[in-house]
Parts: C-alpha cells; structure tokens; sequence
C-alpha cells in the first residue's frame, strides 16, 4: 500500500507529498515546490525511521509552487524528473518570470526526465500509479491516482470546496470542469484526494458539496 507524509512548502502552502510503498520502501517526492532544506530533512528522518528511500520527483504541473524546487532536489540526491505533460513545458520554461510574479527567489531551470501521457503508469517499488491527463488549470496538468490505496494526487485541478484557478495563460474554465468530471468522478465516490494546496476530501464530498462541481450544477 501507499504512505505517505504531506510537506506543506513556500508562502503558498503547497502540499508537496512524500510518498513510499510500504513493503519495499522505494519512494517519490511529488511536486517539491521549495523549502528544499526542509525537505531533505524530512528525506533523511523517513529514510532513518523507516528505510525510506526517494527515487524519484513527479511533477503534476508546471506552476513555480509545484516544481521551484526540483532542480535544487535533482542536484542534491541525483533523481529523475517525471511529468507533467509535456503541454506545461511553456511554464517551466517561464520559471524566472513565474519568479518574479509570485515572489520567489529565482532557481535554476531544469527538463523533466520523462514527460507523462494520459493514461501512463508510474511505478514506486511495487505501486504503480496511473497518470491522467487533466487540463484546464494549466494545459499539461497530471494527476497520479493509485488504485488499491483508493489515493489521488490532484494537484490544482480540484480541492475541497473549490477548483483551480483558470485566469492564467492557457487556462480553460470549461476544460478543467471536464477534467474532473470526466476524469475524476468515474473513479469513484470514495477516493481521498489530496490536493495541491488545503485539506484532503473525498471525490463523493465534492460531488455532494462543491459550489463549483457539485453533481447538481452540472444539470
Ligand atoms: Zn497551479
Ligand atoms: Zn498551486
């Protein structure tokens, strides 16, 4: 099964998810926005209490708060860069202006190892997660949803009470609801999801309550 603990990182509380298979204990980072000292502690006490090891950084989107600090991590540890989709890669190429509109410290660029397709797998030590292309909040948005532990990394497509915010180049309002509903809600009313900023919900939650997605507003 999946574990995972959540690292809420920058001014922006963004939930960088460290996450590890339980009977082998190869884990991933998904999306180490920054606070990178704090994150390689948190690394380090997991791999002492438990053996944990980090093999890999996924990325689900392009935003500076998700990825500000993968460059930093891969140089560090020396591990592979896996998503988003490679329709994100205009704003991993715009880090120093998402830089300087968001406040950051400027970082070094970086290219993802792999770019992630609709419906690809990623493996962690016996976990396989599947990749779901989810556009609308940026073009290249991924989700990681891994089945048995009825778990999805959902970045900022979706959190409890609200969506994503589509105001952004290349944003789609329109898009984004289609992603979640078409996307999300078939796989299922009772998986957690743990979205990229906020506390964690349930699809079935939402599609109860959400003023945004609520099954009710889609008529
Ligand atoms: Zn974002
Ligand atoms: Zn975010």
């Amino acid at each position: 099964m999946l574990q995972y603990r959540l690292v809420p990182v920058t001014a922006y509380q963004q939930n960088c998810s460290i996450i590890w298979c339980d009977s082998t204990f190869d884990a991933a980072i998904i999306d180490p926005g920054g606070d990178v000292d704090q994150l390689q502690e948190e690394i380090a006490a997991l791999s002492d209490e438990l053996g944990v090891k980090v093999t890999k950084i996924l990325l689900t989107h392009g935003h500076m708060d998700h990825v500000g600090g993968t460059s930093a991590l891969k140089a560090a540890l020396g591990l592979p860069v896996i998503g988003p989709h490679k329709d994100d890669n205009f704003w991993i190429e715009a880090l120093d202006m998402q830089a300087q509109m968001m406040n950051f410290t400027p970082v070094e660029g970086f290219q993802p190892d792999r770019w992630l397709e609709h419906q690809d797998r990623v493996e962690v030590g016996e976990l396989s997660l599947q990749v779901l292309h989810c556009p609308g909040h940026t073009p290249g948005h991924v989700v990681f949803y891994q089945a048995e532990s009825k778990l999805a990394f959902v970045g900022d497509v979706l959190f409890s009470g609200s969506i994503g915010r589509t105001d952004f180049p290349r944003g789609d309002h329109q898009q984004l609801l289609a992603s979640i509903k078409t996307r999300l809600w078939p796989l299922g009313d009772d998986i957690t999801f743990i979205p990229g900023h906020g506390p964690l919900s349930t699809f079935g939650q939402e599609r109860r309550t959400n003023p945004y997605v609520a099954d009710h507003r889609f008529g």
